[in-house]
């Protein structure tokens, strides 16, 4: 008689959680082997970002390639429609009779178990191993079998702890920042997602490489990389603060007049102050070309390329950050970038105070005019203050 667990999920894609989790199981509760089982449709996601059933089993397959006794089954896949667990471990149970079945899921599953359909016959065919995705509810795991599941008849082991906090959200929305998601996604997995572009995947880092030289090359990563840093802090997507961070300078090394040309032909007519700073341009047709060029809808990142050099009153939080990021970044040295840095730790807001105060001395001493974008933003910081 050999042990069996069964993982099933949407694998939206496969992440190193879920191959962590059931090495974890396989080891700790001595199973012969584990089924990955890649759902058609999953009863309890909406599916919106969901790719094809064929690139899900494809990343199954490359990810437990070559991991001691991980197997993949297209069963669900096969089966078409609704991917009910219960019809699943009936099949099974019919091509392992003699198996014992361990059905592995995370504790966010498990939690719901009782509104599955026909929990019943699930409880029957196979026995639950839950495992904690979080810092500490393996209490509540337990607790919840002691109070509702083993009244239904499920028999049920919750591990200890969580054996890596990570999501196929998380990976989706940064799967553009190679540097934070090869962490979590085995290479072979990451390779597929390129190749194929789920996700939105792009390649930023060969986009903008194309465009301008090393040093700036080199800023624009040090400004995504601190910008992914402070939308962690202040909790914003840190997958849009990569790929704005990236590309927030995306046409400064584009010839001056070509830049005039993009923001004309994006339809804007710059003000007597823009005119006269061309220092300002690259903001404004960097916001234009990321729209028309790189197809990019998002008005918060359109926004945050557009207004990360003066600011302005009533910005969104991605905004700040990159406008932030931009003078906190590695390799960024002037007078006071220490306290920025620090202030950037503190409030989003005392550091753009400080940046806003630098620049209006600045521009005030060398006579230049300041655009009331800037004006705006300091007035806000103050009077809110
Ligand atoms: P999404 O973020 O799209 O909701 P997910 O990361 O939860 O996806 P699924 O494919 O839906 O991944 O999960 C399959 C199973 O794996 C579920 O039982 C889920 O609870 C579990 N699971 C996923 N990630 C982890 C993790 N890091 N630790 C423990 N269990 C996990």
């Amino acid at each position: 008689m050999s042990r069996i667990g069964i993982f099933g999920g949407t694998f939206n894609p496969i992440h190193n959680g879920h191959l962590k989790l059931a090495a974890y199981c396989r080891d700790s509760l001595n199973l012969d082997s584990v089924i990955l089982i890649p759902d058609y449709t999953p009863p309890h996601k909406s599916g919106s970002e969901l790719v094809s059933g064929d690139d899900r089993l494809e990343m199954c397959r490359l990810a437990a390639a070559g991991l001691d006794g991980l197997t993949v089954s297209d069963i669900e896949l096969r089966r078409g429609g609704t991917s009910y667990t219960f019809e699943t471990l009936s099949s099974l149970k019919e091509l392992y009779p003699g198996d014992e079945l361990f059905l592995i899921m995370g504790a966010d599953m498990f939690l719901t178990l009782p509104s599955w359909k026909n929990p019943d016959i699930i409880f029957e065919k196979a026995s639950i191993i839950a495992v904690p995705r979080d810092g500490d509810d393996n209490r509540v795991l337990l607790d919840y079998y002691e109070e509702t599941l083993k009244n239904m008849g499920a028999r049920a082991f919750a591990l200890e702890k969580p054996v890596m906090q990570v999501s196929s959200t998380f990976v989706r929305s940064n799967i553009c920042n190679r540097e934070l998601v090869s962490e979590y996604l085995p290479g072979a997995v990451y390779d597929h997602i390129a190749k194929k572009g789920l996700y939105g995947f792009r390649d930023y880092a060969a986009i903008i490489r194309g465009l301008m030289g090393d040093y700036r090359y080199i800023h624009s990563v040090n400004v995504a990389r601190e910008a992914v840093e402070l939308a962690r802090l202040y909790g914003s997507d840190t997958g849009k603060a990569y790929i704005a961070g990236m590309i927030h300078d995306i046409t400064k090394e584009i010839p001056k007049d070509e830049q005039l040309q993009i923001i004309a032909d994006g339809g804007i007519i710059l003000d007597d102050v823009q005119k006269n700073a061309p220092k300002l341009w690259h903001s404004i047709s960097g916001s234009v070309y990321i729209r028309r060029e790189l197809g990019i809808t998002d008005e918060d990142m359109i926004n945050a390329v557009r207004y990360h050099t003066t600011g302005r009153a009533g910005m969104s939080l991605l905004e700040k950050i990159i406008y932030i990021a931009d003078f906190t970044a590695e390799g960024r040295s002037y007078n006071g970038v220490e306290i920025m840095r620090e202030r950037s730790r503190q409030s989003l807001e005392a550091a753009m105070l400080f940046s806003c105060q630098f620049f209006l001395q600045e521009l005030s001493k060398k006579e230049l005019a300041i655009h009331p974008d800037q004006l705006g933003l300091y007035n806000e910081l103050v009077m809110k203050g």
